[in-house]
């Protein structure tokens, strides 16, 4: 396996993570309970399959073993109902060590090598997320908000990952959710739970070796500064409307010659030629005022050659220097800004909320506990994919991913495997792509 991170090695880190999570049944020994409760709902996303755990109840009557406990390692799977009752209760941060330790584990065995943006720094995307709604269903810590005299209850999360230009896959981070006191426009709340994501996990980092990737909604003072106060770097989506002291200044420039640097390439797509225009400024303001935070602005405008059809453009504010050797590097770390919209990630968010049918919404932090668990078993993957050299060959064999999944919940509806590597080595034999 070389330098890559196993299954089992990371279903380790997460059993050692369960293992402090504190005791919140007094007088009660169930922390075995809870671990069990919280390895069912991480294998029901890992599989990608609602039915997993009840197919494995059903081996288990009839054979008296099963793949939720020689996969994943849950002594007795709980009931639906039980899950609920034991995962409601625990803090989603308990769970994060995990992150950070594939995360490090991934970083040390040279397997992010690909993860790098301009000035070799990693590029981390924060976006925030609704991840619940309803107008029936509520739980305490679900967001109020009241339109029309339709009350609708909703949860939001602040999605970390790592991406880079041209990696396909992106890396989750500990996630930061949003919380219902921190207030009631979307702004102020991605805000709040931005700052706590710097606060708690900067530090993870060396300084200067990050760049955080956010759209308009964060790129203001507060944000940039302190991103900044934490060593971190930014590039950020800045559009005219959030940014009126910025793009006057740049307004003017325009009129002065050469007020504006500009570089301009071109590329044949393979079906027109297209012409990229960079164009950059220095040292303008964020904001009206005299303690106005300086940045550089940048900006890609893709045009169709032939017909001046324009068929891309953004712009960025940032703290990274941008000259004629540095735009096109800052330009295209800003464009592998991850959306949660992108990503393949959409299949498994869609069907992760599903489960909300199996264990219902919880009174105080299962929809959070889940959404959890559902990123992290995203990261498995990943991880996987990073560092497997069977899981790549299988992956790629069984191009579409939902066939991936169709097989391994078939394969284990019917047969036992004693553990991953097994059902993972069974799949590598009989798809012929070697022996194992
Ligand atoms: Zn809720």
């Amino acid at each position: 396996m070389g330098n890559g991170l196993g299954f089992g090695e990371m279903l380790g880190m997460l059993k050692a993570t369960l293992a402090g999570i504190p005791e919140h049944r007094e007088g009660q020994n169930r922390r075995y309970e809870i671990a069990d409760a919280v390895l069912s709902a991480f294998s029901v996303f890992f599989m990608q399959s609602p039915s997993f755990l009840a197919y494995q109840r059903e081996m288990e009557r009839k054979k008296g073993k099963n793949n939720a406990r020689s996969l994943f390692g849950v002594q007795v799977i709980p009931s639906d109902g039980q899950t609920r009752n034991l995962l409601d209760p625990v803090v989603p941060a308990w769970l994060g060590a995990s992150f950070w330790e594939i995360y490090a584990r991934l970083a040390e065995g040279g397997l992010l090598e690909g993860y790098r943006g301009v000035g070799g720094t990693r590029l981390i995307s924060l976006d925030g997320s609704q991840y619940f709604s309803s107008q029936r269903i509520h739980c305490d810590n679900c967001r109020v908000t009241v339109q029309d005299k339709q009350t609708t209850y909703s949860h939001q999360v602040l999605l970390a990952v790592l991406c880079a230009p041209g990696q396909e896959h992106v890396v989750c981070l500990e996630p930061e959710f949003i919380l219902p006191q921190d207030g009631h426009e979307k702004q102020d709340c991605e805000q709040q739970a931005m700052k706590r994501w710097i606060h708690l996990h900067a530090s993870r980092f060396a300084p200067w070796s990050v760049t955080i990737l956010a759209d308009d909604l964060h790129c203001h003072q507060p944000i940039c500064e302190e991103l900044l106060a934490h060593k971190m770097h930014f590039i950020m989506t800045c559009k005219p409307e959030s940014h009126p002291a910025l793009y006057e200044e740049v307004e003017l420039l325009q009129r002065v010659k050469g007020g504006i640097s500009t570089r301009t390439e071109r590329f044949w797509n393979g079906r027109y030629h297209e012409k990229w225009v960079y164009r950059w400024v220095e040292q303008v303001p964020l904001r009206m005022g005299a303690d106005a935070l300086l940045a550089q602005w940048c900006e890609l405008t893709i045009v169709r050659e032939e017909t001046g059809e324009q068929v891309y453009h953004n712009a960025w504010a940032t703290d990274h220097e941008v000259n004629e050797q540095t735009v096109v590097s800052v330009v295209a770390s800003g464009r592998s800004r991850w959306k949660v919209e992108n990503e393949g990630f959409n299949v498994l968010k869609n069907r992760g909320y599903n489960f909300e049918h199996n264990y219902g919404h919880g009174s105080q932090y299962l929809s959070a506990v889940l959404l959890t668990l559902l990123l992290l078993a995203f990261l498995f993957h990943t991880a996987l994919g990073l560092g497997s050299q069977v899981y790549q060959a299988v992956r790629r064999a069984l191009a579409v991913r939902r066939t991936f999944f169709n097989d391994l919940r078939a394969l284990t509806r019917y047969l036992y495997f004693s553990g991953w590597e097994e059902l993972l080595t069974f799949m590598y034999v009989q798809l012929e792509l070697g022996s194992a």
